[in-house]
């Protein structure tokens, strides 16, 4: 008698990138004849895609291995995968021994092997995903999308120097995906009712650098025609990537959000040399000028490290001032972690936590005003949103200024999971606006 097929549950930490991960495994998973199950207590295995960018992600990540190892029943198995598994495979095994399995980004393809052999489970058919060499980048993903957006991931690794990031040492130098492949992928989404897609890459604007493949521009111009699309968002634009033509083509592009994701990440020069990253202030209000004089009504994100090491009272005010003069719709604050093996772990003038937590609220307090006028600018206007979800009997939408996830929502008087709509916004609160449905879009 042949036994059931086992189940399995992901729960997924980090970032938009890890969520395309965790897609790809789950349609390899249920490729090769794993089914989904409905709960982390019901399932024959439960698994972390983990987040190992910086420690409190890592700390998230132990913390959610260790409360699902108890939620989980008796005989069932566990096993951590994604970033942190990746970078710290042979001490997370040793550390954690309620893991039944530890596996890095680089053996994915032992996944299905490792997972029928815990579970003892001789599936019937040998399907595709049973490879023996496959890359997590081209493999199917889930077979039901979750939500009316998704990721598609056109890269992975990354060829750039940050001193702060650990990134390029786990995921490698840029590896791009041929547009086709990625054009493919889109139209499966969109086939099954996805309308926007996120394109997501440590380094997006740089696509394609790497291989023969065309660049960003034109890759966006070859996927934008694809039926059922309506709305392509570029995530992670390094700022000097972000050449003329890319402003042009998100201006120009009606499928195109007009957001622009600017890795920014401080403004002044001092600090950005230690970074290793180009630009100064100055460079980065040009660069806020030029889109906004290409795409007025663009809006615009960007993430900012606080407290890197060496930074002064006067370079805490140069970015609090470059926040005031850019007027960015939406900012991350993000504390400076000293990553194990990166150059900035190890330089000098550490700042201590206690002063980078000051440092952030004081320029989160600038942002959050900023990022109000903003939104309450927006009443009166009308937009094309999505809704993403009902909460509590009230739906949730966006329009091209909100990504999911990271910024504010615009809740709606009526309205289904995966509407385009027409609204006019009536009114705002912090980050969230309301507004009427006036027509579908
Ligand atoms: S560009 Fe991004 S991923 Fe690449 S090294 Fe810099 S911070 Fe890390």
């Amino acid at each position: 008698m042949t036994s059931p097929a086992p189940s399995i549950w992901l729960t997924t930490l980090g970032c938009a990138k890890n969520q395309v991960d965790s897609d790809k495994i789950t349609g390899m998973l249920t490729a090769a004849g794993y089914t989904e199950a409905s709960s982390p207590e019901s399932a024959d295995v439960v698994m972390v895609n983990t987040c190992g960018f910086i420690e409190p992600a890592r700390r998230e990540s132990v913390d959610t291995i260790l409360e699902l190892s108890g939620a989980k029943r008796d005989d069932a198995s566990l096993v951590v995968v994604g970033c942190m598994a990746q970078r710290y495979e042979t001490e997370l095994a040793e550390a954690l021994p309620e893991a039944d399995a530890v596996l890095g980004l680089d053996r994915y393809s032992e996944l299905v092997d490792r997972l029928d052999a815990l579970r003892r489970w001789t599936p019937l058919t040998i399907g595709s995903a049973r490879r023996s060499h496959m890359d997590i980048l081209y493999e199917t993903r889930r077979p039901t999308p979750m939500t009316p957006y998704a990721y598609v991931k056109v890269a992975e690794g990354c060829d750039k120097l940050c001193t702060f990031c650990a990134i390029p040492q786990f995921r490698g130098k840029q590896r791009s995906r041929g547009p086709e492949n990625i054009r493919d992928e889109i139209a499966e989404l969109a086939a099954a009712g996805v309308g926007e897609i996120g394109l997501v890459a440590q380094d997006l604007a740089a696509y394609g650098r790497d291989t023969d493949a065309p660049d960003i521009v034109e890759l966006v111009r070859r996927v934008s025609d694809v039926e059922g699309l309506r709305r392509l968002r570029l995530y992670y634009l390094y700022p000097r990537e972000i050449r003329p033509a890319l402003i042009e083509e998100m201006a120009g592009n009606p499928i195109v959000a007009n957001y622009f994701d600017l890795s920014l990440q401080h403004a002044s020069s001092r600090l950005l040399r230690a970074m290793k990253r180009p630009g100064s202030g100055e460079q980065h209000r040009e660069l806020v000028e030029r889109i906004r004089s290409s795409a007025p009504d663009a809006a615009m994100r960007s993430s900012f490290i606080v407290g890197f090491p060496g930074e002064t009272d006067d370079d805490v005010d140069e970015l609090a001032s470059f926040l005031d003069d850019a007027r960015l719709d939406w900012a991350g604050f993000f504390p400076f972690s000293p990553e194990e093996g990166t150059e900035a772990a190890i330089m000098e003038n550490q700042i201590p936590d206690s002063e980078k937590q000051a440092r952030l609220r004081h320029l989160q307090g600038i942002q959050d005003d900023i990022t109000t006028t903003c939104s309450v600018g927006q009443i009166g206007r009308t937009f094309t949103v999505v809704v993403d979800q009902v909460e509590d009997g009230r739906p949730v939408a966006r329009s091209y200024r909100e990504a999911p996830e990271i910024d504010g929502v615009i809740i709606l008087d009526r309205g289904e999971p995966g509407e385009w709509l027409t609204v006019e916004i009536t009114g705002g609160y912090g980050t969230d606006l309301d507004a009427i449905v006036t027509g579908s879009a």
